[in-house]
């Protein structure tokens, strides 16, 4: 029988926790997203980490994806998660209606971040030269990629008459559109936007899906920097916030904990290691390579120390518009001294080159 900090007998007593969490042992917080196969289409791959797949992730979903010059991941909208993502690579164009049923057409570069509001309709193409490669994080752990609302799986299952009524053309009209879901279209790249809207002719809802991320001033600490779009500097974005961490060679983001959110990591660059504190005397460690994915619960302690020689890059996606964080050396620089040596049953002179404000990326 394995040790259990309940003794023999007793049950832990974890509540309504999900089952991954519910044992005496934290699960893996890692998913090896590099080794997985994607699916492969006419321009295109996809494939996605869902609870599926990585069962301790409820909350959030990703999906890594690649897209050649022209080939369009089709209209479709979700019912069920707002999508987030970062362009990792190459440049593609994105289409959106709003529910006023504004339309924002715009192009995006390596470093930028999209945010489509739940149910709101879009499309993404590859606009060369090269592969456009992109990361989507969903705010529902059980979001599947590969069951969107697509237009061309609506439009093949609503028959010709009906069609043909509602765009006032003849029913053969039809005839040639596919039965099923395309998911992902080949065509050819899109002349360039113009630099000007013509006048009269522009439709953009209020509030822009892009955000240039990478173009950002970072925040600078002594071990690394971090960009931040919240709904403070990202407004559309109300139920997600994105990160990206670059930590020094022998840094750390510091121990802290999310009050409000939980959290989706995509490993970019270099090496790293997460630990991840569950309460009950449980703490879990893994490490983590290029394209893995992390996921931390709601509310739990963590830290990602660089173990490699070279910077250690990577993507934080919360499940909520407003940030919070609470930081280790922030909390206890927050409390006496007196008090975190009682705390800690030491002498208080212990504390006295403690640093006196939160550091998040010490040296
Ligand atoms: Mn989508
Ligand atoms: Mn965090």
């Amino acid at each position: 029988m394995s040790w259990s900090p309940f003794g023999e007998t007793e049950q832990p007593p974890f509540g309504p926790a999900p089952a991954p969490l519910a044992g005496p042992e934290l699960p893996s917080f890692r998913f090896p997203f590099s080794t997985k196969t994607p699916k492969t289409f006419d321009g295109g791959t996809a494939k996605e980490a869902t609870v599926a797949e990585f069962p301790v992730s409820e909350k959030l979903a990703g999906v890594y994806m690649t897209l050649e010059p022209g080939a369009l991941r089709e209209l479709h909208w979700h019912a069920n998660a707002a999508e987030w993502a970062y362009v990792i690579d190459g440049r593609c164009r994105v289409t959106t209606i709003d529910p006023e049923n504004r339309c924002e057409i715009v192009d995006f570069g390596p470093g930028d971040v999209w945010y489509f509001p739940r149910g709101h309709g879009h499309s993404i193409q590859g606009i060369g030269p090269g592969t456009c490669t992109f990361v989507l994080v969903f705010d529902n752990g059980y979001f599947s990629e590969f069951g969107t609302f697509s237009i061309t799986d609506w439009v093949g299952h609503t028959p010709p008459e009906v069609l043909s009524k509602t765009f006032g053309v003849p029913p053969e009209t039809f005839a040639d559109f596919p039965k099923k879901e395309v998911y992902i279209a080949s065509g050819p790249v899109p002349p360039a936007l113009p630099q000007e809207p013509s006048p009269g002719s522009l439709d953009d809802p209020p509030l822009t899906h892009r955000y240039q991320l990478l173009a950002q001033k970072p925040d600078q600490f002594a071990g690394g920097t971090m960009r931040t779009a919240s709904m403070l500097e990202f407004p559309i974005s109300t139920t997600m916030t994105g990160a990206l961490l670059i930590i020094e060679p022998g840094s750390l983001r510091e121990p802290h904990w999310h009050p409000n959110a939980a959290e989706w990591q995509f490993y970019l660059k270099g090496s790293g290691r997460m630990t991840v504190f569950g309460s009950h005397g449980r703490a879990r460690t893994d490490d983590f390579a290029v394209g893995d994915v992390g996921y931390v619960p709601q509310g739990y302690g963590h830290y990602i120390e660089n173990t490699g020689s070279d910077t250690l890059e990577l993507l934080v996606v919360l499940n909520n518009g407003i940030y919070q964080s609470v930081s280790l050396t922030g909390w206890m620089a927050a409390n006496p001294d007196l008090l975190l040596a009682t705390n800690f049953e030491v002498k208080e002179s212990v504390f006295a080159k403690f640093p006196k404000d939160a550091l998040i990326m010490p040296k």
